[in-house]
Order: structure tokens, then C-alpha cells, then sequence
């Protein structure tokens, strides 16, 4: 396969597929520049190269209808300032106006299309709509891990356009590389730890961790059900009543397959789902009436952060409680520094999902995680074991 390092794009115009899907405040200002920081390595190669660049992207949810509150014009201001050239725009991402700009596009030139979502189309997987965004370019880059998982037209379709030039750019690249030493080759142990509210959402990886992992730690929300299904009390906490079979089937599999599985031993209770509610610490199976876990307590923490620093790999998805309110912080916060130590000691740590990454930012700790994921649900999908059309289709 070719790569970002091995091609030359020398004199090649390259449609890249990134996620610029990014937060603007009322004056259109890009409020958080993680996203549209790490387009840059791509983009940069294939300008220094002496190639030139179309970048496409959705942002928000116009649900196929031009929405100018939704256009990526003022992101392309954004991009000239970290990118440190002009950002061409058009103001459709097909048809004449991006034909022509794209046709004028010269080595080193970058153009910036507007919202792919303004068109069905593209989350259709339109094959009429790929051409057309096909013909704008003579190589395929995509490095959007974020939508990889979608069967859209700039994500999945468009890719057969370009059989010869098709590649992942820098950042699905690490992406892959990442996921790849947690699920393929994992230095052992390999402790995985999933929190989050719902254990529904995450059956399916849940059983695809136990076919890898020697250790795996439930926390969140979550852990009630089982801890429920085991017949333990959980009073008011979060409970899903119709997955409390698959919460035992998931802890009959551990047994089987010899995982070591951890659940809460303790929580904080509260009496309100409120930062301001009265709390207390009680046994995790035995929480009062009217009682909810919203986070793991003391002896959890140290139980958990004991296994965490065992591992030599980690992955972390899902938060161990309600670390939004100050209140219910501390599990997630000290499983956070629990994960950075073992890093620093040489594990190789993982770190994924739209709360856990937003965690291990507020916490600070973001540099001491070995790779922190970029995609929510593509990585979910990733952990699930499933085949992700956009990586698929770059790949065949
Ligand atoms: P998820 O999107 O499934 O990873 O869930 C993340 C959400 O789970 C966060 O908003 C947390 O506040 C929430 N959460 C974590 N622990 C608990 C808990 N014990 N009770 C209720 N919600 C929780």
C-alpha cells in the first residue's frame, strides 16, 4: 500500500477527506482547533512536495440542504492561519465553480470545498456525486478517521475512482498504527477499561475485548447493571433491566476465556443526580434505596489503578463516573493519572471515545497518554471488530 511518506505528490492535485467538523461561536470563530490542527502533517507533505491540495469535508448536520450557518467558508480563514498559505473556497463542492478552481489549482495551492453535506448525496453514497468529486483530483487522501466508519461518498465511494492513488493520510495512518498495538499485537498484559453510562452501547466490544485482553475493568454506569445482574442492590443508580442477561452472558464469557474482570467494590452515592446532592460511600452492591452510583469510590480506585499499572497496553474508553459535576470527578480523574503513570513507565496506552478524551484534557493529562483517538464511533466500531468502510476502501 502506498503511504503518505512513499508517495510523491509532486504535481498531483490530492482530494483529501478531513473532519473539519468543528465548533464555531456566534461570530463564526473556530472555537476548538484540535480537528483542524491535525490535518496539518497531510497537508503539509503533499504541498512540500510540490502537489496541491483539495480538502473536503462535512460540518454539522444540513441534512442534504444548503445551510449557510453551516458553511466552512470561516474555516477557511482559520486554516490560512495555521497552515500559513491562502485557503481557496467554493461556494458548492461540485459543479462548475469547483471545477474551475480546482482545474486552476496550482502546486503548493490549497482549495477548500464547501460542506459535502449541503448535497443527499453524500451520506447516500451517491455514485453520481463521487464522479463528480472524483474529477476534481488524481489522487485520493483520506484522513478523516472520525467519519471512517460511514459508507459515504468522500469517505468510502469515491475511493474505486482513484484505483492506483489511493491512501491513508497522516493521521488515519495513526490512527490504524494505534489500534493496531492494542488489538493486534499488544505488548501483555493488556488491560482494557470501559466506563460510560450505557453497557448497551457497548456490548459488542465489551465481547470482543475478552477474546484479547487479560484484564478488563468496568466502570460508569455501566458497572451497575452488572453489578445488578449479580445480584447485588444498586438503588436508584443507572441500570439498563433488559440487558442484565447479556451483562451475566459478558461475565460467564470472561470466566470462560480466563479475563480477569474487575467491577466496582465501592461508589459515591448521591441522593440527586446534582454536583450539590448529599453524597456518601457504600458498597457498590449494596446502595441504599433512592441511592445512585455516580462515581467509583476509594477502594475501587485503588483496585483499578492497581490493574491499570500492571498492563503493558491500555485502552481507556468511557469515563469511571459522572466526571462532568466536581463532585464525581475523582474516579475518572485518578484512573486518568493511573493510566498516564503506567505510560510513563512504558505501557503503551490508548485512550478514545468523546468523554474519555475530553477527560484526559480537562485533566491535563492528554501528553502523557501514548496516542489519544481522534474517532468516537469509528473507533468503537474499530474496537467491535468490525471491517470500517472507508478504511476498507482505501485499503482494496
Ligand atoms: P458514554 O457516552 O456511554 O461513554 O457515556 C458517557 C457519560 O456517562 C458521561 O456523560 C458520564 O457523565 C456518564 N456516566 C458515567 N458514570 C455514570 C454513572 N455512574 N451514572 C450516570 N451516568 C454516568
Amino acid at each position: 500500500m502506498q503511504t503518505m511518506d512513499s508517495f510523491d505528490f509532486k504535481g498531483r492535485k490530492a482530494l483529501v477527506r478531513v473532519d473539519l467538523n468543528v465548533p464555531l461561536d456566534a461570530q463564526f470563530n473556530v472555537t476548538d482547533d484540535n480537528r483542524t490542527k491535525a490535518i496539518v502533517p497531510t497537508v503539509k507533505k503533499i504541498l512540500k512536495d510540490g502537489g496541491s491540495v483539495i480538502l473536503m469535508s462535512h460540518l454539522g448536520r444540513p441534512k442534504g440542504k444548503v445551510d449557510p450557518e453551516l458553511s466552512l467558508k470561516p474555516v477557511a480563514k482559520h486554516l490560512e492561519g495555521l497552515l500559513g498559505v491562502p485557503v481557496q473556497f467554493t461556494t458548492d463542492c461540485i459543479g462548475e465553480d469547483a471545477q474551475a478552481k480546482a482545474a486552476a489549482l496550482k502546486p503548493g495551492e490549497v482549495l477548500l470545498l464547501e460542506n459535502l453535506r449541503f448535497h443527499p448525496e453524500e451520506e447516500k453514497g451517491d455514485e453520481a456525486f463521487s464522479k463528480a468529486l472524483s474529477t476534481l483530483a488524481d489522487v485520493y487522501v483520506n484522513d478523516a478517521f472520525g467519519t471512517a466508519h460511514r459508507a459515504h461518498a468522500s469517505t468510502t465511494v469515491v475511493a474505486k475512482y482513484f484505483p492506483d492513488a489511493k491512501l491513508f493520510g497522516y493521521l488515519i495512518s495513526g490512527e490504524l498504527d494505534s489500534l493496531g498495538k492494542v488489538l493486534h499485537q499488544p505488548e501483555k498484559p493488556l488491560c482494557a477499561i470501559v466506563g460510560g453510562a450505557k453497557v448497551s452501547s457497548k456490548i459488542e466490544v465489551l465481547q470482543n475485548l475478552l477474546d484479547k485482553c487479560d484484564e478488563v475493568i468496568i466502570g460508569g454506569g455501566m458497572a451497575f447493571t452488572f453489578l445488578k445482574a449479580q445480584g447485588g442492590k444498586v438503588g436508584a443508580s443507572l441500570v439498563e433491566d433488559d440487558h442484565l442477561e447479556t451483562a451475566k452472558a459478558i461475565l460467564a464469557a470472561a470466566q470462560d476465556k480466563g479475563v480477569m474482570l474487575h467491577l466496582p467494590t465501592d461508589a459515591v452515592v448521591a441522593d440527586a443526580f446534582a454536583d450539590t446532592a448529599n453524597t456518601d460511600i457504600c458498597p457498590a452492591n449494596a446502595i441504599p434505596d433512592g441511592w445512585m452510583g455516580l462515581d467509583i469510590g476509594p477502594e475501587t480506585i485503588k483496585n483499578f489503578s492497581t490493574a491499570v499499572k500492571r498492563a503493558k497496553t491500555i485502552l481507556w474508553n468511557g469515563p469511571m463516573g459522572v466526571f462532568e459535576m466536581p463532585s464525581f470527578r475523582k474516579g475518572t480523574r485518578t484512573i486518568a493519572e493511573a493510566v498516564a503513570d503506567a505510560t510513563e513507565y512504558g505501557a503503551f496506552s490508548l485512550v478514545g471515545g468523546g468523554d474519555s478524551v475530553a477527560a484526559v484534557n480537562q485533566f491535563g493529562l492528554a501528553d502523557k497518554i501514548s496516542y489519544v483517538s481522534t474517532g468516537g464511533g469509528a473507533m468503537l466500531e474499530y474496537l467491535e471488530g468490525k471491517v470500517l468502510p472507508g478504511i476498507a476502501a482505501v485499503k482494496e
